[in-house]
C-alpha cells in the first residue's frame, strides 16, 4: 500500500521539479553510483528513507538525495545552492531518529550521511591519538554511529566519557541536539565533549573550529540543530575505558525521597551514571528484575498507582572484583540512600552502554518499532519538579496511562553546559535541572494524535503553572515560539544564521528559518 503510490509521487515530483535540473546537473561527484543524470538518487528506496524517520509522524519528499562518497560532493553539492540565484533547501541526514522531520529537506536535497562510510573511499572514519599525559581523543566522521565509536575506541582500552542511551545515533546528529544520558551529569553532554569539528557552512566553506579557532562556529554548531553548517569530523574527548559495571535500581513511592538520592548522587564522586525512570501499574516487565522480583514490584505498582525506578552506575575494573562491593558500601553510606527496594546487577561496560539495543531487537520482533512515535522532552526547572510530578506524571500520565512509555526523569549538573553553545537550557539560577523524556510509542490502538493532545495538555499546564520547561530535540512551527525557545541566546542564533547560512539552505526541517 506504501510503495505504488509513493513511485507515482516520485515520478511526479520528478517532473514538476524538472525546472530545478539545470541547477542540479552542475554538481559533478566523486559518487559513480548516483542514478540519476544529475547525481542525485531519485529510485524509491532513498526517497522512502529520506521522507521517513523515526518518529513516523512526518513525511517530506526531497527532490532527490545525495549518497556522498566524499566530504568535497557534500562542499560542491552546498556550493550549488549558495551559488545559485534559486538556493535549494540541503539537510544532513544522519540516521534520521528524529521524531518530527528534523532531517528532512522538502523539495530539496537530503545529504544521506552513512554514505560517507563507505569502505571504499577515504572517508574520515574513527582515529584515535593522544597520549596520557596531554589526553586522549578519536577524530571521528560526523556519519559514524556511536556503537562504531564505542567498538572502535575499545579496541585501544578507551571510551568516550558522556553517551546517549541509545548508540544507533549518529555523532553529527547528537551533537546538534546536545546527546544527553545518565553521565551528563558527571562530564557534561556530548557537545561538551568535543574539541575540535570541521563544519560545512551553509556558504559552502569547510572550517575547522574549535575554543580556540572559528570558535564562534564551533559553539553556534554544538546544539545548533544543524542549521549552521553539516559536521563531517568531530574530535570527541576520550578516557580510559573500565570493563564492568555494577549496576543499580532502587525503587520508590515517594517523589520527594527520590529526587533527594538522585540530587545527592549526582553531588558527589562515586557513581558514573544517575537516571531515573516511572513504573505505572501498565509498565511492561524490565528484564533488570528477576521474574519474582518482577512480580514484587508490578504488584506495589498497583497498589500505589506511580513509582520513581532510581537507576546508577559505577563503572569499575576486573582488577578490583574483589573490592568493588565494599567501595560500593561506602559510596552508599555517604549519600544515605533512602530506600528500601535495591537491585543490583553485574555486566559489562560494553553491554551496559549498549542496552537499549536489546529492547529494540525485542519490540522488532514484536513489531513494536516501527511504529509512531510522538515524543516530548522537556528540561525542567529544578525548583518546579515537584509541581511537574504532580500536575504532569500523576495527574495525567500516570492517571490516563495511554501508553507504556518509556518516561524517564533525572536530574543533570549544569556546570558541565557552557552557556555559548546554542543548546538552551532553563535558565533559572540553579546548579541542576531536570529532563523529562515523554518516550510514548504507538501502538495500532492508540492514534498519535490522542498522544499529541496529552502533549500539548502537558504543555499548557506547564506554562499556566509558570514552570519554565525548555524542550528537548524541540519541536516548534512558529517563529516566535524559537525565539522563546532559545530566549537570551536567540539573537546570537540569528546573528550566526545571517553569518554562516545566509540563504538558509541548512536542515529546513527543524521550522526555525523557513516554517
Ligand atoms: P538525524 O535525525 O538524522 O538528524 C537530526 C538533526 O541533525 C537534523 O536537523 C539533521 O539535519 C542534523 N544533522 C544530522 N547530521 C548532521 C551533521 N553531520 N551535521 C550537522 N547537522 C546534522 N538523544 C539524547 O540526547 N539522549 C538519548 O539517550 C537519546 N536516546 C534516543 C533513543 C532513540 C531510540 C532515539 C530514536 C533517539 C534518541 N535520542 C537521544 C535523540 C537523538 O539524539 C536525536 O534524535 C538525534 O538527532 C538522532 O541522531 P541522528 O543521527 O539520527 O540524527
Amino acid at each position: 500500500y506504501f510503495v505504488l503510490p509513493f513511485m507515482i509521487i516520485n515520478i511526479l515530483m520528478f517532473m514538476t521539479l524538472v525546472s530545478s535540473r539545470p541547477l542540479l546537473t552542475n554538481i559533478k561527484l566523486s559518487s559513480p553510483n548516483q542514478t540519476t543524470e544529475n547525481n542525485l538518487c531519485i529510485d524509491t528506496l532513498c526517497m522512502k528513507t529520506a521522507s521517513s524517520d523515526f518518529g513516523k509522524l512526518i513525511q517530506e519528499l526531497p527532490f532527490g538525495v545525495l549518497q556522498p562518497l566524499s566530504v568535497s560532493d557534500i562542499v560542491r553539492l552546498v556550493n550549488t545552492s549558495y551559488t545559485s540565484s534559486s538556493p535549494f533547501a540541503i539537510s544532513a541526514r544522519g540516521n534520521g531518529h528524529s521524531v518530527r522531520g528534523q532531517a528532512m529537506a522538502k523539495d530539496g536535497v537530503v545529504v544521506e550521511m552513512s554514505s560517507l562510510n563507505d569502505s571504499n573511499n577515504n572517508n574520515t572514519g574513527i582515529r584515535v591519538s593522544g597520549n596520557s599525559s596531554l589526553g586522549f581523543y578519536a577524530d571521528v566522521g560526523g556519519e559514524q554511529l556511536w556503537i562504531d565509536v564505542l567498538q572502535a575506541t575499545l579496541l585501544h582500552g578507551l571510551a568516550p566519557v558522556s553517551w546517549t542511551d541509545y548508540l544507533y545515533l549518529t555523532v553529527g546528529g547528537t551533537l546538534s541536539n546536545a546527546g544527553i544520558s545518565g553521565q551528563a551529569s558527571f562530564h557534561g553532554p556530548q557537545v561538551s565533549n568535543v574539541l575540535e569539528m570541521d563544519v560545512i557552512t551553509g556558504k559552502g566553506d569547510l572550517i575547522t573550529c574549535s575554543k580556540d579557532m572559528n570558535s564562534d562556529l564551533f559553539y553556534a554548531v554544538l546544539g545548533g540543530l544543524g542549521q549552521f553548517g553539516i559536521i563531517t569530523r568531530a574530535r570527541i574527548v576520550l578516557d580510559k575505558a573500565h570493563n564492568r559495571v555494577k549496576w543499580f535500581k532502587i525503587i520508590y513511592d515517594d517523589f520527594a525521597k527520590f529526587t533527594k538520592d538522585q540530587e545527592r548522587l549526582i553531588s558527589v564522586d562515586g557513581f558514573d551514571y544517575v537516571e531515573g525512570s516511572l513504573i505505572l501499574k501498565n509498565s511492561p516487565a524490565d528484564s533488570f528484575f528477576s521474574p519474582s522480583n518482577e512480580s514484587i514490584i508490578s504488584s506495589l505498582a498497583s497498589e500505589k498507582g506511580i513509582l520513581y525506578c532510581l537507576e546508577a552506575v559505577k563503572y569499575y575494573n576486573d582488577q578490583i572484583i574483589n573490592t568493588i562491593d565494599e567501595e560500593l558500601q561506602v559510596i552508599l553510606k555517604v549519600v544515605n540512600i533512602d530506600s528500601g527496594l535495591i537491585f543490583t546487577k553485574d555486566a559489562t561496560l560494553f553491554n551496559f552502554l549498549n542496552r537499549v539495543r536489546d529492547e529494540e531487537v525485542l519490540l522488532q520482533s514484536l513489531g513494536l518499532w516501527e511504529v509512531p512515535h510522538p515524543w516530548l522532552n522537556l528540561f525542567v526547572p529544578r525548583s518546579r519538579i515537584s509541581d511537574f510530578n504532580q500536575g504532569v506524571l500523576v495527574d495525567i500520565i500516570s492517571k490516563e496511562s495511554l501508553t507504556t512509555g518509556p518516561f524517564l526523569i533525572y536530574p543533570i549538573n549544569r556546570k558541565g553546559w557552557d552557556a555559548r553553545m546554542s543548546v538552551a537550557i532553563p535558565e533559572e539560577d540553579d546548579d541542576m535541572f531536570y529532563t523529562v523524556a515523554l518516550l510514548n510509542s504507538v501502538g495500532p490502538a492508540v492514534d498519535p494524535s490522542v498522544i499529541d493532545k496529552q502533549n500539548n495538555r502537558i504543555l499548557e499546564f506547564c506554562n499556566e503553572a509558570g514552570i519554565n520547561i525548555k524542550q528537548y530535540l524541540p519541536h516548534y512551527t512558529k517563529k516566535v515560539d524559537w525565539m522563546k525557545h532559545f530566549g537570551a541566546k536567540w539573537s546570537v542564533f540569528k546573528e550566526m544564521k545571517d553569518r554562516f547560512d545566509p540563504k538558509m539552505i541548512l536542515s529546513p526541517g527543524q521550522r526555525i528559518f523557513n516554517s
